[in-house]
């Protein structure tokens, strides 16, 4: 079990340090609502950066799969989360406006951030809105003729029948 980790943020990033470790989905407690079940792992890395203007960046790539609730069935949806983002570190001098100009993602420079929380943001930002299975691949499609005498809920409706009778 990995630990949580902690940066100082401009000090990583005026480093150039570089950090990759994994995050089991199971941890991050804000994403929970919108999944079908916790499993799974996140693998991340954090590389800080100066940039040409001097200013001070964090780049983060996130990889795994986490699994989504299907909108349309409530099925499981498997879901490959592949992102990378640049994140403009904000201190108290710089202020939001520069970041709004350049249109870069920015976030506030903490000497104790934590890094969990940031992957846990940048995964919340980037899956779908309403996740769907593709058409055709919802769990209620299995339940077609030549499949229904292997269903469970076959064998249920069959027993609640002779329960009636
Ligand atoms: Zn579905």
């Amino acid at each position: 079990m990995s630990a949580r980790a902690i940066i100082d943020s401009l000090d990583f990033a005026r480093s150039g340090k570089e950090l990759s470790d994994e995050v089991p989905v199971s941890e991050l407690e804000r994403l929970a609502d919108s999944l079908y079940d916790r499993s799974g792992i996140l693998r991340y890395v954090l590389v800080g950066q100066t940039d040409g203007r001097q200013r001070l960046r964090l780049r983060l790539k996130v990889e795994g799969t986490i699994s989504l609730r299907c909108q349309r069935c409530l099925g499981r949806l498997p879901y490959p989360v592949a992102l990378e983002s640049r994140l403009l570190l904000l201190d108290d001098k710089a202020g939001g406006e520069e970041a709004e100009i350049e249109d870069l993602d920015a976030v506030a420079a903490d000497p104790e951030m934590d890094v969990w929380s940031l992957v846990e943001d940048e995964v919340l930002l980037a899956q779908p809105i309403a996740p769907r299975h593709s058409e055709g691949e919802c769990e209620t499609a299995v339940d077609t003729a030549k499949d229904r005498a292997a269903s469970p809920f076959a064998a249920l409706a069959g027993l609640k029948h002779k329960q009636v009778n």
